[in-house]
């Protein structure tokens, strides 16, 4: 194997547990992430464990960052064959209090509580632009280095919450939609030049970036928490392993034929009804 992966926010937990995996398949691994520390601790434990892998500190908001970036993945790990947009996540400021608006909240609005009425563009347009434009800038960056090989592909990050809005986050659900579509436009887009772009749309992990939404300190689950177990047919939050066959077919030969979709890994829940 001598195939080249970039991974952008890959010092986080689901980008972290990819690169581990495919570094195991014996892929070179580029772990970028906005926080240098994270990136190079994942590669120096890629590397202590026999695998390739270099950490590079660059904002996916940024084109100079990422084709600087490219400089150093292209003189220490030579050409990329796979991206996995990795980077992205949701913001206070793009989040409403309550799932559901009632005639009172305007009267009690009180400071920190947020009806629809509240929310600020600026969290708004700041998940637009993580989850999007994070996606399509390292995408016009790397891509670049696909053009006129074999076996190159793109594997973007949606969510559940891509195929029907969760209460409480109308940016964060809109942004991945947005993620969604654009790896069907860029598939369509790619189709001539035999770059193959899918996406995975994880279900509900428990990371950093959501524990005190679904856990409570003493580890019982929230409302919220107890609703999305109820949602989730397997009756389980996943574990960012799960992520992973999925990631390794879709980066693989197996795979030769598939480019536009999106993929569930979700226990369920994005099949069940309710009822
Ligand atoms: P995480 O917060 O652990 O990791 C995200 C990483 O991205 C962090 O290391 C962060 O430093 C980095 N990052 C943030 N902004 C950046 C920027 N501008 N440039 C470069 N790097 C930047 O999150 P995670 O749970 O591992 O999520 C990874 C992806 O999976 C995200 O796109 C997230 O939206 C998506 N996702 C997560 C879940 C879940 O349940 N955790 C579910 C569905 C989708």
């Amino acid at each position: 194997m001598n195939k080249t992966i970039v991974i952008t926010g890959a010092g986080g937990v689901l980008g972290g547990t990819l690169a581990r995996a495919l570094a195991k398949e014996g892929y070179k691994i580029a772990v970028i992430d906005l926080k240098k520390e994270a990136a190079d601790n994942i590669a120096n434990e890629i590397n202590s464990s026999g695998g390739n892998a270099i950490g590079v500190e660059a904002n996916v908001l940024e084109k100079e960052s990422l084709e600087s970036a490219k400089r150093i993945i292209n003189n220490s790990l030579g050409s990329c064959d796979i991206l996995i947009n990795g980077a992205g996540g949701n913001h206070p400021l793009g989040t409403t209090s309550n799932p559901y608006f009632q005639e009172s909240d305007l009267a009690n609005s009180t400071s920190g509580f947020k009806t629809f009425f509240d929310l600020d563009p600026a969290g708004i347009k700041f998940v637009f632009d993580l989850n999007f434009i994070g996606t399509l800038l390292p995408t016009q960056i790397f891509a670049k280095d696909m053009i006129g090989k074999k076996g190159c592909s793109i594997i973007n990050i949606s969510s559940m919450n891509a195929f029907t809005p969760l209460t409480k986050i109308p940016a964060y659900s809109g942004a991945k939609a947005a993620v969604s579509n654009f790896t069907q436009w860029l598939a369509v887009h790619f189709s001539k030049v035999g770059i193959r772009v899918n996406a995975l749309a994880p279900g509900f992990f428990l990371t950093d970036q959501n524990r005190t939404l679904l856990t409570n300190s003493d580890g019982s689950l929230t409302q919220r928490g107890n609703q999305i177990i109820e949602q989730t047919p397997m009756g389980k939050f996943g574990e960012p392993d799960d992520l992973i066959g999925t990631t390794l077919w879709l980066c693989s030969e197996g795979s030769n034929f598939v480019t536009g979709i999106v993929v569930p890994i979700d226990g369920g829940f994005s099949a069940y009804s309710g009822v």
